[in-house]
């Protein structure tokens, strides 16, 4: 196990907010939600290439079509829809799901980036498309070679988010769009502090990876790595129970609570004037400070 910093501050001053099989901490001055201690970065990688999940690719597809074309209609309002020679990176693509519908869209030219082999052999075999088995520092990418940069649950992921969103900055064209999904801390954590009877149930919602952003946190990172004009929305959820975080509730009752959840967390939003962003996981859009 290693010892980190704040990825955003520097500041190795923190509280203990979760002490259990894994400790996560909160920095004193910017509130940036951690892991502390981890493993170290070579061992995560090397369990990265092995696994696999038997028909992933149909599963993650099925499960995330819908809120992957809602995320692509909130690109369009961003961007001239009609826009063509429109060249797209998705980093950590997975499976490809969100390949799968971007790559049908006229004009726009798209790869991936994915360390993990059965899944990145599966996008270039059934989708076609070109998958770098690569850092984006060990591609040799031009500046601004790209007009949109997409992160689908996977900033959570990085040892140093920081530095990854400086070289994505770098990567990204004047007028492109970095666009994320990401867990939203505000429901993980205080669902893993205070839930501790659906955890007695033996259902598992909350997930926390090596970091856990809040809106709040991630728009600070943003801003420290060069974006700017950055909005956060609440995600519209995966279909059916993939996590099986439904325990022996099943899925039924996933898919309940999750249309639920998602109606609740958007009157809030609007009740807020577009200020509290609670659902489960987020949408995150930001322009390059140029
Ligand atoms: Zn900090």
């Amino acid at each position: 196990m290693e010892y980190t910093k704040c990825n955003i501050c520097d500041s190795g001053e923190s509280v203990v907010l979760i002490d259990g099989d894994y400790k996560y901490v909160r920095c004193k001055q910017c509130g940036l939600v951690y892991k502390n201690p981890r493993v170290p970065e070579e061992e995560w990688i090397s369990s990265l290439k092995e696994s696999a999940r038997e028909n992933a690719g149909e599963i993650f597809l099925e499960a995330e079509k819908e809120l992957f074309a809602d995320i692509i209609s909130k690109i369009d309002k961003k961007r001239a829809p009609a826009a063509v020679n429109i060249k797209l990176l998705d980093i950590g693509c997975g499976y490809g799901a969100f390949l799968a519908l971007a790559r049908l869209r006229k004009g726009w030219d798209v790869a991936g980036t994915e360390m993990g082999i059965q899944a990145a052999n599966f996008v270039r075999n059934v989708y076609g498309v070109n998958v770098y088995q690569k850092n984006i520092q060990d591609m040799n990418i031009r500046d601004k070679e790209y007009d949109i940069v997409t992160l689908f649950g996977v900033l959570d992921f990085f040892y140093d988010p920081v530095n990854e969103l400086v070289e994505i900055k770098r990567i990204i064209k004047a007028d492109g769009l970095l666009v994320m999904r990401l867990n939203n801390g505000l429901w993980h954590l205080n669902l893993t502090r205070f839930a501790w009877p659906l955890v007695f149930l033996k259902l598992f919602p909350a997930v926390l990876h090596l970091y856990v952003f809040t809106p709040k946190s991630v728009k600070k990172m943003l801003e420290k790595a060069g974006f700017e004009s950055i909005e956060i929305y609440n995600s519209k959820f995966t279909k059916g129970d993939i996590y099986g975080t439904g325990g022996p509730l099943g899925r039924p009752f996933v898919s309940t609570a999750k249309e639920l959840m998602y109606l609740l967390s958007q009157f809030i939003y609007y009740i807020s004037l577009k200020n509290i962003v609670i659902a489960p996981t987020m949408v995150v859009i930001a322009r390059r400070r140029v």
